[in-house]
């Protein structure tokens, strides 16, 4: 006897979890062009994050402090180790390294301004020193890249502290990205590069091959800043751990994490969402390693990877970091991903900019195209008068002005004078996984899944 296929009416149109309509358009489009996707911004997946921590604030067993009359420290110092001028921050929060190229001249300028003003520093990037941002900023980190584009003896001692960049938490492994269409003539000049055409940047460092080489180019730069400098070293998280010991043993006085949640201007998509640990999981390794090596208070953490809020700021300081640097978050307090900007008094919609390159406000992740709608990541002569450098420093110096209040809050709702005496004790976490990365008791136990790490 022939049976009929039969068709269960909603069963038959139930979307595949392994195949989802996001899955179709991946294979789509690959096998359209050939192609992977190159995007901006960080990961979008959902990943364990400082929101699965909570503080366990001042009760009976703790005295919190009040917020109007008990003063609640937030001076940072970092470089402590070697260098003979560490730096003095009055904030534990930085700006991250971001290039100019990547970011409009405006844009750098704008955040050293509201550093400044905020007291505290912010980073270069792949391509070299702006004298707009070496003016606009006190407190001025210079960073060494694979690349080594526009990067100099002078600029080196023109800068406040040094940054070896070993990798960068949105993509582990892989070098800098910079389109054509933003190498623009002053970036190429300065990355001595020809205008217009695609630069990859070198994904390792071309004179050293391991922790070695590294201690010799650290030997190196204390040398030419006379041992006045910090020297940071920044690593995409991955084997954080271990990376931390081995950047310690090569004479770092700084320790940059950056966690897979971490920003870029340009990589490819499976870098962005498929390489590195969550920053979660980084802070807790990276604290176990520099306790392994008694460098608790000798050598600084700097957490990047993620951080939005007073409260993530707040969360990373007790696990264990000194300061945090934030990228994605300054660009949106700058308009990123925002439906307007303001120009010459006014403002004004930038839905039909987002359209025109199949993005929309709050889904951009453009940056790579150099056609920012919100005149950020741009090197357009055009675009980029849409955020001048006196609107960005007002709006970046509210929003970290805010973090630092909303972190000082915390902290005397814990109880702490200094917040940097914000410790791990003030911390549970509410879901396993985020218990058993970050080395937390899940709330209201004493459980830390996977205690023996
Ligand atoms: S709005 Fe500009 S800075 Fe923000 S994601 Fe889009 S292109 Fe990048």
């Amino acid at each position: 006897m022939e049976t009929k296929p039969v068709h269960f009416k909603n069963v038959s149109r139930e979307e595949s979890f392994g195949y989802d309509r996001k899955t179709l358009d991946y294979i789509r489009n690959a096998a359209a062009h050939g192609l992977y996707e190159i995007r901006g911004m960080g990961a979008k997946r959902k990943l364990p994050n400082f929101d699965d921590l909570v503080f366990l604030g001042a009760s009976m067993s703790r005295y919190p402090l009040e917020g109007y009359r008990e003063k609640c420290v937030t001076k940072t110092l970092l470089g402590t180790r070697f260098a003979k001028k560490p730096i003095e921050l009055d904030i534990p929060i930085t700006i991250a390294g971001m290039s100019f190229g990547s970011l409009s001249a405006n844009v750098k300028e704008a955040l050293g301004r509201a550093a400044t003003e905020m007291g505290t520093s912010t980073t270069t990037g792949d391509g070299g020193m702006t004298p707009e941002e070496r003016q606009s900023s006190k407190t001025l980190i210079y960073q060494c890249l694979p690349s080594r584009y526009g990067f100099n003896p002078d600029d080196v001692r023109r800068a406040d502290a040094i940054e070896v960049v070993i990798g960068q938490g949105a993509k582990p492994g892989g070098g800098g990205m910079l389109l054509g269409q933003k190498v623009s003539p002053r970036v190429a000049r300065m990355r001595t590069l020809p205008e217009g055409i695609d630069q990859r940047s070198a994904c390792r460092h071309p004179d050293w091959t391991g922790p070695d080489d590294l201690a010799i180019k650290i030997q190196e730069l204390r040398e030419i800043t006379d041992w006045e400098k910090p020297i940071y070293v920044k690593v995409g998280a991955t084997r954080t751990f271990h990376d931390v010991k081995l950047a310690v043993h090569s004479g770092a006085d700084v320790i940059v994490v950056d966690g897979m949640q971490g920003g870029t201007a340009a990589t490819q998509t499976c870098f962005i969402e498929h390489i590195g640990i969550p920053t979660l999981a980084a802070v807790r390794q990276a604290v176990n390693a520099l306790e392994d090596l008694d460098m608790i208070g000798k050598v600084q953490l700097v957490v990047s990877g993620g951080i939005r809020t007073g409260a993530d700021v707040a969360k990373a300081l007790a696990m264990g970091a000194d300061a945090v640097a934030i990228g994605q978050g300054v660009l949106v307090a700058l308009g990123c991903n925002g439906e307007t900007y303001y120009q010459n008094g006014a403002l004004h919609s930038a839905e039909a900019d987002y359209t025109a390159i199949g993005a929309a406000a709050g889904f951009c992740h453009h940056c790579h195209t150099g056609k920012c709608p919100v005149g950020i990541t741009t090197q357009d002569a055009i675009l980029e008068q849409r955020l001048s450098p006196d609107v960005g420093a007002k709006h970046l110096r509210n929003y970290l002005k805010t973090l630092n209040m909303e972190l000082t809050t915390i902290a005397r709702a814990c109880g702490k004078q200094n917040v940097h005496h914000l410790e791990r004790e003030d911390l549970v976490a509410l879901t396993i996984e985020a218990a058993a990365m970050a080395g937390l008791p899940l709330a209201g136990t004493n459980w830390i899944p996977g205690q023996g790490f």
